[in-house]
């Protein structure tokens, strides 16, 4: 078994496995066998040529875990955080068809179905509301498509121009990124189901894949207190959740300008891993400039933020190189 690092006092990152069920086509193709094994909700073992190997993570959520088992164990805690004023990142990666978006999205029409995004909107309104606090809450919808970000809260059909970003102490800044103050959590809800509408017309103009892009959905909420001393502090915390662009595109080839694509994507999912596993490791030199993902999140990636990893895997054999390869990175990351 490998396990390493359980002795570290304080866990600012989490990594999570996520197995999805067979989908139909797989039930009826020779790919409804399964080399994965869930042995304990911690431990999984893989079967590939003739070798097995056993990961261990922080959790593991197999096909029947539900939406709402997810989000209570790996994502309240960090919220819980984010509403005490600190800083949080939520990723999901995996290869393309793995559960990504259905983790992060879900059905957004269908309570039970609804994943991380509008499960983290409700609870934050629902947490802050009972307790009558003063509060902000705004939030911004953005896409990383080849090193260049894009506004998912503005697009306009004749001007998708991507966003002009300036370097900062802490990151970067991006003067021209629309940021809407949230006061109503149905508004929000529907903004974004428009938004993530947006990001699929913007992809058959553009001749894109979602799979090719990162999308970040980022929460910033203020909290006003009261001290015993009549004094008014204001709590600040910023949440992130990332759609990771498919992890295959890391391998795959085909003419110049999709291997540049996928050249780009490689470099960004490679630098995310490094940036990790320095943050875990307590490297000094924390590359966070070597891809745009990782100098937006800079803010939010290390010192006291939280950070959690859902890798999602397909249960089928056909798919296990991939799946290796995704338990691989996760690993990493822990
Ligand atoms: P990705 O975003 O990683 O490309 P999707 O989230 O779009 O993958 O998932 C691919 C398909 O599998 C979708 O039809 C989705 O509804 C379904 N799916 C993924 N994960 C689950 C799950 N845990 N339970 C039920 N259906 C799922
Ligand atoms: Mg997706």
């Amino acid at each position: 078994i490998h396990n390493k690092k359980d002795e570290k006092k304080e866990q600012n990152v989490q990594v999570f496995v996520r197995v999805r069920p067979f989908s139909q086509l797989e039930l009826s193709k020779e790919a409804n066998t399964s080399p994965i094994f869930c042995e304990s909700s911690r431990d999984i073992t893989c079967h590939h040529k003739g070798t097995s190997r056993t990961y261990q993570f922080d959790h593991l959520f197999d096909a029947e875990c539900q939406q709402k088992e997810l989000f209570d164990i790996s994502v309240r805690p960090i919220v819980d955080e984010v509403l005490n004023g600190f800083n949080g990142t939520i990723f999901v990666y995996g290869q393309t068809g793995a559960g990504k978006t259905y983790t992060m999205e879900g059905k957004m029409d269908s309570p039970e179905d609804n994943g991380i995004i509008p499960r983290t909107i409700n609870y934050i309104f629902q947490t802050l509301e009972k307790a009558g606090s003063d509060y902000n809450i705004r939030a911004s919808h953005l896409e990383i498509y080849k090193e260049e970000i894009f506004d998912l809260l503005t697009f306009n059909a004749n001007e998708n121009k991507p966003l002009n970003v300036y370097d900062s102490a802490r990151g970067v800044k991006m003067p021209e990124l629309e940021e809407i103050v949230v006061s109503d959590r149905q508004v929000i809800l529907g903004i974004l189901a428009k938004s993530c509408k947006r990001r699929q017309t913007a992809e058959t103009m553009y001749n894109k894949q979602s799979s090719r892009s990162h999308c970040i959905f980022t929460i910033t909420v203020h909290v006003k207190e009261t001290t015993i001393n009549g004094e008014d502090l204001i709590k600040i915390g910023k949440l992130n959740l990332v759609d990771l662009a498919g992890s295959e595109n890391a391998e795959k080839s085909g003419n110049n300008d999709r291997l540049r694509e996928a050249a780009q994507i490689n470099q960004s999912l490679l630098t995310l891993g490094r940036v990790i596993t320095a943050l875990t490791s307590g490297i000094s030199h924390v590359p966070y400039r070597d891809s745009k993902l990782t100098r937006l999140l800079q803010d939010s990636l290390g010192g006291k933020t939280k950070t959690c990893i859902i890798a999602t895997i397909s249960p089928s054999v056909i798919n296990i190189d991939e799946t290796i390869n995704t338990l691989d990175y996760a690993f990493k990351a822990k």
